[in-house]
């Protein structure tokens, strides 16, 4: 048997294992295995230690255990009950006897008789006053060895037996992975060989063994992660000269001009911003601000600067609808200076496209807005000096990149309102200069938070949101699930859409599977007062502007991190009217309760992002999809903080050594580069 996964190669697909075939495949496709080598990377969540026998008499409900004892009694071809076939056995050792039942598997009967010794391991269940164990994972054997099993992370349609009984098939595969750190790193860091890694994730025998096979991939984890980041950001920390903004200091005029003061805050990051323009090396700067704190004042007088330096200026925005609301916003604003803003969307007739293209290209646009769009290879600039990338955290790594290549090493921007901890933002950004909005504009009165919990309560939410609307206000409601069919338990939006329905007469449902235009379109309504009650998945989470909107009902809080929370309530409280926002929990956990108060208590993005790391609930979410990279599997940003910051410092040599890695003891790296930024990003090596 063994002898046909001899020439097994970690590239092969994983069909080509016996008792894959193509539907079993694709439910492995689903958790992003697809060959051998993404196999042996699926790596266990947790471990079931089953070293210790626990004798029958300290069996605990509730508390997976493994036992053992001599089968007494069996009922002898089973019984039925309620249709089932059931199968009892009594196993007992020398402290006590233990029930153990089996649902239709009559087949048992014959197997295990009475006088076998068995070793099972099951979690043991109340039932009328009686510990039992309903199908425990048995053995028929007198010897016991002490084992301690992986769990896989698993999907619909592949069992934890199969997912092991093929981990332990591709075992000798070990062997094959490359090495992707250079000899001198391993030794200084003391790692250890990566199969050695291996077999002791999968296979541990110790927890010393165990964490050093961790360590080390972690490490290699990070140290893919900070090549790239590193690779990406190329050619920013030299001495290059960007484009040199020389203009003479019209924009203090310009903001004399603004229809309002700027906050402090803003002004010192303008400064900032003004001495890389006008310095000889390329502005690379990352904005972070909450929510409303006026990001895009800032970003205005940038691309005012350019303009009127003779440069062109492009802002990049994560969806259509806020593109558009700064292409409006920057036209009305610059139109009695002469400047000319253009704007760019996918979603665009052909026509109106190749004008505009057009004008791109021959220079008589100076400020370029659009969603994506701006990075298609059709679109050709003409003196490109400024790039600005809004609300960066929803764009991957590599179009933040295309961005930055449409010019000649222009000066860069990008803006966040993700609070990022200042310790992981050094290592996240290093590169970068970070200038923090860290005061909201005057009179801005917080939103009122309230958790709350249970039936009755929501009902009243729901009766509270009615009497704002009766008042001619909006309200969003966001859930975590699209539709039931994700079986998890939580409402959906479209469940909670049709509720909804009865209640309120104009309500609209949006999610992210919906196409661009169907979603614009609904965000245009709700935009001009059509719609009263928006019932939506988090793709609303972004930039999007509704100052009469009042209302952030959020259904099962508990399933977002504080961060989101955060975004999503910094939708309302954006106009003159006092807001509201309700966190509807649907578990009392502790823990949900805490991160519930916490919210009640601060609006202080850093706060809250600071205590999100303390407190994460289930479903981390200070994780990298907050900040457009891509996924870590056992490396957590946050708990690795210092392999992370370690990572960096190999990676940075290497890419100063090796900026396109084209060295051939690099290959294997870069390979693993390739794969975790997707294909398009060779391009950048
Ligand atoms: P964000 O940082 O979330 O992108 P915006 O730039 O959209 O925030 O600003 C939010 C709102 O605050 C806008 O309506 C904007 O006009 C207003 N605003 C920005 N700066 C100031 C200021 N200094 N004083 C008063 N209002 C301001
Ligand atoms: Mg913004």
């Amino acid at each position: 048997m063994m002898t046909c996964y001899q020439n097994m190669k970690l590239q092969d697909s994983i069909t080509t294992i016996k008792g894959i075939g193509p539907k079993k495949a694709e439910a492995f496709a689903r958790i992003g295995i697809e060959t051998i080598e993404d196999l042996i990377f699926t790596l266990p969540r947790i471990y079931e230690d089953r070293r210790n026998v626990v004798p029958v008499s300290g069996l605990k409900e509730g508390e997976p255990a493994v036992f053992a004892g001599k089968v007494d009694l069996v009922n002898p071809s089973g019984f039925r009950s309620r249709g089932r076939r059931v199968l009892k056995l009594l196993i007992s050792d020398n402290t006590g006897s233990v029930e153990v039942v089996f649902f239709n598997a009559s087949y048992l009967a014959g197997t295990v008789k009475p006088g076998d010794f068995l070793v099972c391991f099951g979690v043991p269940r109340m039932n009328r006053g009686r510990l039992q164990v309903i199908h425990p994972e048995f053995e028929k054997t007198e010897e016991v060895k002490g084992e301690i099993l992986p769990v896989y992370p698993l999907t619909k349609g592949i069992s934890q037996r199969e997912m092991r009984r093929i981990q332990r098939i591709v075992k000798p595969l070990y062997a094959q992975v490359p090495d992707i750190l250079p000899e001198e790193t391993i030794n200084k860091y003391r790692l250890c060989g990566i199969e050695y890694a291996l077999e002791n994730i999968h296979s541990p025998v110790d927890k010393k063994k165990l964490l050093e096979g961790k360590y080390r991939l972690v490490f290699d984890e990070f140290m893919v992660l900070e090549t790239g980041l590193m690779a990406a950001g190329r050619g920013n920390s030299g001495t290059e000269t960007g484009a040199v903004f020389s203009g003479s200091p019209l924009e203090e005029e310009y903001i004399d001009s603004m229809p309002f003061p700027l906050t402090s805050a803003q002004q010192r990051c303008v400064k900032e911003i003004m001495a890389d323009l006008s310095g000889r090396k390329a502005m690379n700067r990352l904005v972070q601000g909450d929510v409303g704190s006026g990001k895009t004042a800032v970003a205005e007088i940038a691309m005012f600067k350019a303009a009127k330096s003779g440069y062109q200026a492009v802002m990049m925005a994560p969806t259509e609808i806020l593109a558009r609301q700064h292409y409006e916003g920057l036209k009305a604003a610059f139109a009695r200076y002469g400047i000319k803003v253009a704007f760019l969307s996918g979603s665009m007739k052909a026509s109106e496209k190749r004008e505009t293209l057009a004008g791109i290209e021959d220079g008589s646009s100076d400020i370029i807005v659009g969603t994506h769009a701006v990075i298609q290879p059709e679109v050709k600039f003409c003196n490109l000096g400024l790039v600005i990338t809004d609300e960066q955290h929803r764009f991957g790594v590599n179009q933040r990149i295309r961005l930055k290549e449409k010019g000649e090493n222009p000066n860069v921007m990008v803006m966040t309102a993700t609070p990022i901890p200042r310790t992981l933002a050094v290592v996240l950004y290093g590169d970068m200069d970070v200038s923090v909005i860290d005061e909201m504009p005057p009179g801005r009165q917080p939103v009122k938070t309230r958790c709350i919990e249970g039936e009755e309560s929501r009902r009243k939410c729901y009766e509270f949101v009615k009497r704002q609307v009766h008042q001619g206000r909006q309200a969003y409601v966001v859930t975590p699930l699209i539709d039931q069919s994700q079986a998890m338990d939580a409402r959906s939006a479209s469940e909670v859409h049709e509720e909804l329905s009865s209640i309120f007469e104009r309500t609209a449902l949006i999610h992210g599977g919906m196409k661009q235009s169907e979603k614009d379109e609904i965000m245009e309504k709700f935009n001009s007062g059509d719609i009263d009650v928006l019932v939506a998945t988090v793709v609303i989470e972004v930039g999007i502007n509704v100052p009469n909107a009042t209302v952030m009902v959020v259904e099962n809080a508990e399933r977002f991190g504080l961060a989101q929370l955060h975004q999503l309530r910094g939708r309302v409280g954006r106009g003159r009217f006092q807001s509201y926002c309700f966190l509807i929990l649907g578990s009392e956990s502790k823990i949900a309760k805490r991160r519930g108060e916490i919210m009640e208590e601060s609006s202080d993005g850093f706060y809250i992002a600071e205590e999100d790391l303390k407190n994460r609930g289930p479903g981390e979410i200070f994780g990298t999809r907050q900040h457009g990279l891509p996924d870590m599997k056992i490396a957590d940003m946050v708990r690795h903080m210092d392999v992370l910051s370690r990572a960096r410092d190999e990676a940075k040599a290497i890419i100063e050594e090796d900026p396109r890695l084209l060295k051939a003891e690099n290959q294997p790296l870069k390979a693993r580069v390739i794969k975790l930024f997707g294909e398009d990003f060779s391009l950048n090596l």
